[in-house]
């Protein structure tokens, strides 16, 4: 490619919602262009990249013996309704003109059972491993952070079809080794991490992510055993001392109602009654079903519902405004464990053994002091229903260690399904004894998007991105330094053909741009290979320098140049083998 012809607009002024690294040099880069919220263009130089880290993958699923295919994005509703998942949030729907519903389809594992329960007959046709490389769509609430966190994406998305335990086993055990050679082949650090299954369901999940301080996941990382869970989904183990709040002395139970005027957060009711976090008991009415549940954690402590939903073995939900007031008979935020009549209580182990604590009174404007569960109210359930953070106890079974905190970005998610859609919408094949069983699915998916948007916020540097040589738009930049030098541009045409014809992805900044310029934009596009031509051309040598190593260059001589670039180029590649 000549850079005179590719269509790569820079820009100067980036908008300044773009938080994220990535973002900001996808845009002023020219990779990406932003159509509405959560919606991008990919230019040329973006869908490159595009393109590679899917030919990676690709190449990845079909050594494993996955097949290549495409599913639509037009989904029946009808078929959510089957699965139980036509209630997920970020769905988009439409209507068709006879005014039949549709969803766009935000992960496929409805279709592909769809297609096995239509075609999929008897064990001897198993194992199957399809996948397809497709744009997904995702109603999000908060689309931010360019490419991280979008309404329309590309994802991989692959399904296995087995007819026992050992064969699901076995295609989950091969899609997790694929997918740690794909981000290793991307030059990405990844961990993969226990994880919630979220709305993809299933019993056993890793997710993939990229280490990343902009990572909007917490990943919890255990000191001794080396145990790493995304923070959502991490156990906490038993604590030594239940006791957290043993530095209060004080014995008062009974309780006593205090007035804490338009007082509504943790930290406007501590401050005002002079207390720490630590001291107040948070009551959140959340419902399973029909069923409202008072749930109790610290003040500084935030409930998680997934954990409190797999306890309950049903899906929990934040109550809404009229059911908070029926149960409490108070507005929102004064809600309290005393009083609460016919409501079931469930506490947070962490809370075992404190006194003298601080809780809502159920009335308006007031909070009820020196409470003490077990003695003032009574507990229904103790149980670890809080977000992990860092400190807290290893939840592994018999590890003493602590969780350390990092941050990363989810690039990939892979389940063991089960039979969770293949019952639900009645999927079944032959086994060998003749009988018809429901067949066993995993599935398996991969972020596009997010692993270019990743892989920048792991190689940057103030001038711009540092792509790994496998998915950068261009293997190698050449610069002819003054396009008005004869000699130069001829210099560089001879070298482009050659490293063309040497299968050396090359761009030729044949623009007639000042030097100062061309390097600029070579620094900010990130082309792992740069080929000056300009003084040195005199003594019949190319300067050529790494974009990781900018300070070291190299004279090569110009009839070595082209075999030496072509191994260069080969040695970075094998660097992410
Ligand atoms: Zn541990």
């Amino acid at each position: 490619m000549r850079a005179s012809h590719l269509f790569a607009p820079t820009l100067r002024e980036v908008p300044s919602d773009a938080e994220l690294i990535s973002h900001r040099l996808l845009l002023r880069a020219g990779f990406i262009r932003k159509l509405a919220a959560g919606v991008y263009s990919y230019l040329p130089l973006g869908w490159k990249v595009h393109q590679k880290i899917s030919q990676i993958v690709r190449e990845e699923m079909n050594a494993i013996g996955g097949q290549e295919m495409l599913m639509p994005s037009l989904v029946p509703s009808e078929l959510m309704e089957e699965s139980g998942r036509i209630g997920v949030d970020v769905l988009f729907h439409l209507k068709d003109r006879s005014l039949r519903d549709f969803v766009l389809g935000f992960t496929h594992e409805e279709v592909i059972t769809d297609i096995a329960r239509n075609s999929m007959r008897s064990w001897r046709q198993l194992p199957i491993l399809l996948y397809q490389i497709q744009t997904k769509f995702r109603d999000e609430p908060r689309p931010r952070g360019g490419l991280v966190r979008v309404r329309e994406f590309t994802m991989k998305d692959g399904y296995s079809f087995d007819y026992d335990e050992e064969g699901m086993d076995r295609q989950y055990q091969a899609n997790y080794k694929a997918y740690c050679t794909i981000f290793t082949r991307c030059g990405l650090e990844y961990l993969a991490v226990d994880a919630d299954a979220g709305a993809i369901g299933g019993s056993v999940n890793k997710e993939f992510m990229l280490l990343a301080d902009s990572g909007e996941d917490t990943v919890l990382q255990c000191d001794a055993c080396g145990y790493a869970v995304n923070a959502e989904r991490a156990d906490i183990g038993a604590s030594l001392t239940e006791n957290n709040v043993d530095s209060c002395k004080s014995t008062k139970t009974g309780g006593e109602v205090v007035s804490t005027p338009e007082m509504h957060t943790v930290q406007q009711v501590c401050e005002f009654l002079k207390v720490s976090p630590q001291r107040l008991i948070k009551t959140i009415i959340v419902t399973a079903g029909e069923q409202p549940i008072a749930a109790l954690v610290r003040g500084d402590r935030e409930l998680n519902l997934s954990k409190l939903g797999r306890h309950l073995g049903k899906p929990v939900q934040m109550a809404t405004p009229d059911v908070i007031e029926r149960v409490t008979g108070a507005p929102v935020g004064y809600a309290g464990p005393v009083g609460l009549n016919g409501v079931p209580i469930i506490a947070d182990n962490e809370l075992k053994g404190s006194k003298d604590m601080v809780v809502g009174a159920n009335e308006a404007n007031a909070h009820r002091i020196h409470v003490t569960p077990e003695i003032d109210f009574k507990i229904t359930q103790w149980n670890d229903i809080r977000t992990a953070t860092a400190g807290d106890r290893c939840g592994q079974p018999s590890c003493n260690g602590s969780y350390r905190e990092t941050r990363g970005i989810e690039v990939g998610h892979i389940f063991k399904l089960g039979v969770k859609y293949s019952q639900a919408m009645n999927a079944k094949i032959q086994n060998e004894k003749g009988e018809m069983q429901d067949i066993l699915m995993g599935c398996y998916g991969l972020g596009i998007s997010r692993v270019m948007a990743s892989a920048i916020e792991a190689h940057h540097d103030d001038d711009g991105i540092i792509w790994p040589i496998s998915i950068a738009p261009y293997e190698v930049v050449i610069i002819p330094v003054n396009p008005s030098d004869e000699l130069q541009c001829q210099a560089a045409e001879k070298l482009y053909d050659q490293l063309l014809s040497k299968g050396v992805d090359a761009l030729l900044d044949d623009r007639k741009e000042r030097s100062g310029v061309k390097f600029n934009d070579a620094d900010l596009v990130g082309y792992p290979v740069r080929v000056v031509i300009g003084r040195s051309l005199q003594e019949g040598k190319f300067e050529i320098s790494l974009r990781r190593e900018k300070s070291k260059r190299e004279l090569v001589p110009i009839e070595d140049a082209p075999s030496y670039i072509a191994s260069l180029v080969l040695k970075l590649k094998s660097e992410l083998n």
